[in-house]
């Protein structure tokens, strides 16, 4: 599939029905998700691999990866309604996804289902709440030895000083994620800002001492 076809297919996604804003839930925007995901398809970390999209929202990232050719993919978000849009997105496009619901700090719940080749995730920015991706990232480093995310364009540098004992950013591309008026706070009817997509790669096997 060329990247311009896997973009058109996730734009035909249904988004959230009632985004919360507590759980800063943002749709990633077709073009950027299909970026990241050719992204790691070209790096090898897709295509017959198990992957795993935390927060998974309605779908577009797993769903995205499935549709190239990734092995067994996991959904997994606290947020049965989203959940459920992302079960009948994953239908229209004819894929499977196993979608489960569950709350990414429940690491013995993650560890049991979850563990896979390759995370993907675009994680709440901790906007709403200080420093809300940490769980993602701790779980992600966990579940996989490979992660894609999408941060707040800047953070890298914050990131990778949170996790230098466990993992290290091998890879950061800038991209744009134009969020449209949303919620009462937003000012604008479509807001761009600048985002990146980075690479972790654990430093170590999650059962090793580092
Ligand atoms: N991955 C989707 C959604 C991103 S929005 C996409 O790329 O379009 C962030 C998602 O994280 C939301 O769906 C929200 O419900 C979910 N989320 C927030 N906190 C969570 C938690 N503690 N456990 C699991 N999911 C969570």
């Amino acid at each position: 599939m060329k990247l311009k076809h896997l973009e058109m297919a996730l734009q035909r996604l249904s988004g959230f029905s009632h985004p919360s804003a507590a759980l800063e839930q943002y749709q990633t925007p077709a073009p950027l998700a299909a970026r990241m995901l050719f992204h790691a398809l070209m790096k090898g970390d897709i295509s017959g691999k198990n992957v795993c999209d935390l927060g998974s929202g309605t779908g577009v990232l797993a769903i995205g990866a499935a549709l190239l050719g990734a092995g067994h993919v996991r959904g997994v978000d606290i947020d049965k309604n989203a959940i459920e849009i992302a079960m009948a997105n994953a239908a229209l496009l004819d894929v499977e996804v196993e979608f489960i619901i569950a709350d990414v700090r429940d690491a013995g719940l993650l560890t049991a289902c979850c563990s896979s080749d390759t995370v993907i995730m675009n994680p709440p920015f901790g906007a709403q709440k200080a420093h809300a991706d940490r769980p993602f990232i701790d779980i992600a480093l966990t579940l996989a030895p490979v992660t894609y995310s999408i941060f707040n364009a800047g953070s890298a540098q914050f990131i990778e000083t949170y996790i230098a004992e466990r993992a290290e950013i091998d890879e950061h591309v800038g991209g744009v994620f134009p969020i449209k008026r949303t919620f009462s706070f937003h000012t604008r009817d479509i807001q761009e800002i600048g985002v990146e997509i980075v690479r972790l790669k654990r430093k170590y096997a999650s059962n090793h001492a580092p």
